[in-house]
């Protein structure tokens, strides 16, 4: 008797383990994310979830070695994860990777592979299992989170009247101009440009007549300052900056002169002027190569100084230093 209750017992403990085998299997199988096992001493798959194929559409009996997996990536993910993958594991350092996982169809899905390294008893890697999960969601928000950061960042630069940059912009560009004219040595020009009797304006013809004026200025300007460099902005209301690296004096002096010629080409009628029957503008401009200590500042300052001789001649006019 004691013989039949040992057999009962290795019969019932051999059910249990079948039983939990199963129970494992339903619920890897089960999952969202899918499991795998690589036999690290033959790249070889030796098991991967049924579900791979509800994913990627690649049938489960089709992924063999690790070149299927490695094929089956996008091109420009597959260098950096094969060998990001391949040094780990051979570290014997769990770790994870994001990629694009190529779908039958020819589609991409974003995959996180999470990836346990299993050692044998002496220390060299057995295998590695993991769990490969379905990230394209996560991505989409992550991209779109992306998308609206670049669009929130160009906003907060951007003159929200004309589309053109702010005074933020235009202090962020100076600085760094100023800086690489410092080193390059090469001269660096600012013209700032003030409307004539723009509150006249305003009260004769409204201030929607008047954001439409600001509109069609800036319009203008960015057809003078053409260079990826140029930055035209404005830098306050009715003022307009224009910041041309690499430009010099004669150079800037004919810009100047091509925003005056803009505007008076606008024709924009403006009955309560003293300086002209069509709107205007007061232009300073000056050309410096940074030394050891001038800064940003001044230099304004200083195309300010020239803006307000320019008001205090006449208006409609341009002045410079070093005409
Ligand atoms: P000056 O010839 O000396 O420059 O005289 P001005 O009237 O142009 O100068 P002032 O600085 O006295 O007035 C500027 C006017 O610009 C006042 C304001 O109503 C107008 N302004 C400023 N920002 C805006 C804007 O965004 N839209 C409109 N429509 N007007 C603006
Ligand atoms: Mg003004
Ligand atoms: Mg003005």
């Amino acid at each position: 008797m004691p013989s039949l209750q040992a057999d009962a017992a290795v019969a019932y403990a051999q059910d249990m383990a079948e039983n939990d085998v199963a129970v494992y299997k339903t619920l890897l199988e089960s999952t969202k994310a899918i499991p795998w096992k690589i036999d690290w001493s033959t790249m070889q798959f030796a098991y991967v979830g049924p579900q791979i194929e509800e994913l990627l559409g690649w049938e489960q009996g089709s992924w063999l070695t690790v070149e299927d997996w490695a094929t089956r990536m996008h091109p420009d993910d597959r260098d950096q994860v094969v060998n990001f993958c391949v040094s780990q594991s051979k570290a014997g350092v769990d770790h994870e990777a994001d990629y694009r996982a190529l779908t039958k169809d020819g589609g991409y899905v974003w995959i996180r592979d999470v990836v346990h390294v299993v050692r044998k008893e002496n220390g060299e890697v057995d295998s590695l299992v993991g769990f490969m999960f379905d990230i394209s969601e996560r991505k989409k928000t992550e991209e779109e989170l992306i998308r609206l950061q670049l669009e929130l960042e160009r906003l907060s630069l951007t003159d929200g009247l004309t589309g053109i940059s702010n005074r933020r912009m235009f202090d962020q560009r100076l600085e760094t101009e100023w800086n690489d004219a410092r080193r390059s040595r090469k001269p660096l020009s600012l013209i700032i440009l003030d409307i004539d009797y723009f509150k006249q304006y305003n009260d004769f013809y409204g201030h929607v007549g008047g954001d439409e004026c600001l509109r069609s200025l800036a319009g203008v300007l960015k057809t003078v300052a053409r260079r990826p460099r140029d930055v035209v902005a404005r830098f306050g209301g009715e003022e307009f900056t224009l910041l041309l690296p690499e430009t010099d004096e004669v150079m800037a002096r004919k810009l100047a002169q091509e925003c005056a010629q803009g505007i008076a080409g606008l024709q924009i009628p403006h009955k309560n002027s003293s300086a002209s029957p069509f709107l205007t503008a007061s232009i300073g401009v000056e050309t410096t190569i940074p030394d050891g200590a001038a800064t940003p500042r001044e230099f304004v300052e200083e195309v300010d100084r020239m803006l307000y001789a320019a008001k205090r001649n006449g208006r409609n006019r341009i002045e410079a230093a070093r005409l």
